[in-house]
């Protein structure tokens, strides 16, 4: 049966509990990433409402179902309809919100969101924590949004792997301006989270255990991991007779989340929509598994079909009202709570400034 070593793990330790196939042994890791959580941050959820404002991207990663080169349809939200949804998430309590979009660097769209900040600010009283998951921005562009309200920021590295990283994007997105854009949001002052996929064609068990070790090395406040999802109009689709199976990937995903509650006990980390996607109860799964956070899609319904990172999204038909009522639902399933009203601030950020 499953132990976990009584020492700080080593690669070699993370490689071998990636390893686990045994259901009874999966179970053991689940448990007691779930009594760590349960230790450092209590039987409670915290709420993202995400608002994926615009699918318009200027990037071509290989593997994202919204780069530019696709031809569907683009839309971005108006700034009344981005208020509508902030003012929802306050309204029901929901704490914070998650601005994400396409990247795109030119002024317009860098204005529209400073507008919107702060126009949120203004009609919520600074309440509403905000979050933006906005690509890699030059650092002013950082400063200015963090100044107009934005506390969180999410940039996933994708793979701590340099080489790795460079067979998923084109050769223009490299990985030392990601790197260097994490650092500079932790030099300015977000709560700074980053993330990867999981089980993306050609990854190994070893790139996946330098990531979590990344994590540490890095000492982020969030994580936003989640499995990797084909998509038909991707370049990458080419390799998926290489994948996983999806349950494969899904157990995956919940051993990372998992390790790194072990590894990083009081960051935050959320349960993300694509477990959802390849297990109906995935984001319970999630939670069960250590992570904290989750974000429920208030974007208006008539964009949803539009915002497909990847295929087989699950409740783009789902009204944000009856996205509320499910996940309270699902969460008092699991005899969790959810933090209404409140920020839900990774606890490490403030317990490392104290350390300091
Ligand atoms: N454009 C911004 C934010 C939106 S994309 C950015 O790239 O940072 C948010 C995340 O979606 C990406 O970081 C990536 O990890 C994830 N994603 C994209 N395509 C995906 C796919 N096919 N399967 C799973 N996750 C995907
Ligand atoms: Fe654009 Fe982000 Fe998708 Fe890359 S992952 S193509 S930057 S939306």
């Amino acid at each position: 049966m499953f132990q976990l070593p009584q020492r700080d793990l080593k690669k070699e330790d993370i490689i071998d509990i990636l390893s686990i196939k045994s259901t009874e042994d999966m179970e053991a890791l689940f448990r007691e990433a779930y009594r760590i959580k349960e230790k450092y941050i209590g039987k409670i959820v915290y709420y993202r409402g995400l608002i994926e404002f615009s699918n318009i991207c200027a990037k071509n990663c290989y593997y994202c179902g919204i780069r530019k080169d696709n031809p569907h349809k683009r839309y971005e939200m108006t700034d009344e309809e981005i208020q509508e949804a902030a003012l929802f998430a306050y309204e029901n309590r929901y704490g914070s919100i998650v601005l994400q979009s396409g990247e795109r660097e030119d002024s317009v769209f860098i204005e529209k969101i400073i507008r919107n900040l702060n126009l949120i600010r203004q009609k919520t009283g600074g309440k509403l924590g905000i979050t933006l998951c906005v690509g890699e921005q030059e650092e002013e562009v950082y400063q200015k949004f963090f100044e107009a309200g934005a506390h969180r920021y999410l940039l996933r590295i994708e793979t701590s792997s340099q080489d790795f990283y460079k067979t998923l994007h084109p050769k223009d997105h490299l990985f030392e301006r990601r790197l260097s854009c994490l650092k500079t949001l932790k030099r300015i002052g977000y709560q700074t989270g980053t993330g990867v996929m999981i089980g993306l064609p050609g990854q190994t068990l070893e790139n996946l255990a330098d990531d979590l070790l990344f994590f540490r090395e890095m000492d982020i406040d969030m994580a936003g991991m989640g499995p990797y999802i084909e998509h038909e109009q991707t370049p990458l689709y080419e390799l998926k007779n290489s994948l996983e199976t999806k349950e494969e990937r899904f157990q995956m995903g919940l051993k990372m989340i998992a390790l790194l509650r072990i590894i990083m006990k009081d960051i935050n980390i959320a349960s993300t929509t694509a477990l959802q996607t390849l297990d109906p109860i995935g984001r319970e799964k999630g939670l069960l598994a250590g992570a904290n956070i989750l974000m429920p899609n208030i974007t208006p319904q008539q964009y949803r079909g539009d915002y497909l990172l990847y295929q087989d999204k699950p409740c783009i038909g789902d009204t944000k009202e009856e996205c509320k009522n499910c996940l309270s639902l699902r969460i008092s399933g699991i005899g969790e709570s959810i933090g209404y009203n409140e920020w839900g601030d990774s606890r490490h950020f403030y317990h490392k400034k104290i350390k300091h």
